[in-house]
């Protein structure tokens, strides 16, 4: 297992709005009242983020038990 946040398979996505590939990068999204900073699949040109149900579900539950180790 690997800390990163980001499969290589998310990186064939592309943003909708622009076509464009995805690219790796720093985003922040919000959950339970949690700010969470990850590197997610983001879009270059408008800065949507992917995260897909797995994505956020799965990332999400890791990323709690961190805060829940400290
Ligand atoms: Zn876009």
């Amino acid at each position: 297992m690997t800390n990163s946040y980001t499969d290589p398979e998310d990186l064939r996505w592309k943003c909708h709005k622009c076509d464009m590939f995805l690219s790796v990068g720093p985003a922040s999204l919000t959950y339970m009242g949690k700010t969470i900073n990850a590197r997610l699949p983001v879009c270059p040109q408008c800065g949507f983020v992917l995260i897909s149900e797995e994505l956020a579900l799965g990332k999400i539950a890791e990323v709690e038990q961190l805060l829940e180790d400290k």
